[in-house]
């Protein structure tokens, strides 16, 4: 299994540092919005950055990179990967979906899948049993609609939902806890979501983060996976005071509900 460090940035911002499986000393990092705390993570635990991996062009997630291309020990280039369709510091490489970032000396390779709707351009890397997902999928929550349509985000989550229930899930927030808020007053019976609640809330008690998810637990749990879930579908018509016939319409009416819930 891939390992994975995470580095806390911001107040709810999650770093991801991959490691390489033939040397766990060489990581990537995933959407460094700060270089500060993933310098020190590099410093103190003797690791040498050997790529960086970009999802989308908020600041949160490459506020960074140019401190951290200008910060490194070695001589080596770090190639830098990112979206095709948007602008992101350190000139790199552009990735579509059907593309790979490969790291052939590092053994590891991730696919793009292209995921708009917080951003136009927004994607996400897949690869070695994990996702990478951004702000596209939380858990048990999504990103907010900055760029996008609710077609293209429910469309985005679908193909997300769609991998195998084992993959991990790293997204770059610890939204958890009030997404289980929210998607417990859209399906109050969850089960799944109540003792997924009850599980989150101790691991935050104890300051612990709730990421890693996997597909499974957000199949289980996420009203934004659940559109054809008939409790989520006649909770989201009793929001919208009209029938929502396909769930793309289900999608955007629990969207626009969790915009407006405290
Ligand atoms: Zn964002
Ligand atoms: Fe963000």
């Amino acid at each position: 299994m891939l390992q994975v460090t995470p580095v806390r940035a911001f107040t709810d911002n999650y770093i991801w540092l991959i490691h390489s499986p033939r040397d766990a000393s060489r990581v990537l990092v995933v959407d460094p919005g700060d270089a500060k705390p993933v310098g020190r993570m590099l410093a103190e635990r003797h690791l040498t950055l050997a790529g960086i991996l970009i999802t989308h062009h908020h600041s949160d997630h490459v506020g960074g990179v140019a401190e951290l291309l200008r910060n490194r020990d070695s001589s080596a280039a770090i190639p830098v990967y990112g979206p095709a369709n948007e602008t992101i510091p350190g000139d790199p490489t552009r990735l579509r979906e059907g593309d790979h970032a490969r790291f052939a000396e590092l053994g590891l390779e991730f696919a793009v899948l292209d995921v708009p709707g917080h951003t136009a351009g927004h994607i996400a890397y897949v690869g070695h049993g994990a996702v990478f997902c951004g702000d596209t999928l939380f858990s048990a929550g999504c990103g907010r609609l900055f760029e996008g349509t609710a077609e293209q985000m429910h469309s985005s989550l679908s193909k997300l939902a769609a991998l195998p229930a084992e993959t991990l899930v790293y997204c770059a927030h610890e939204y958890t806890l009030s997404n289980l808020k929210f998607g417990l007053a859209v399906a109050p019976g969850n089960q799944a979501a109540a003792s997924y609640f009850e599980k989150c809330q101790q691991l935050r008690a104890r300051d612990q983060a709730t990421i890693p998810s996997d597909i499974r637990q957000e199949r289980n749990v996420n009203p934004f996976l659940r559109c054809d879930d008939e409790t989520v579908k006649q909770a989201a018509e009793a929001y919208a005071g009209r029938r929502l016939p396909s769930q793309p319409e289900v999608f955007a009416a629990i969207r626009q509900w969790k915009d407006g819930f405290r």
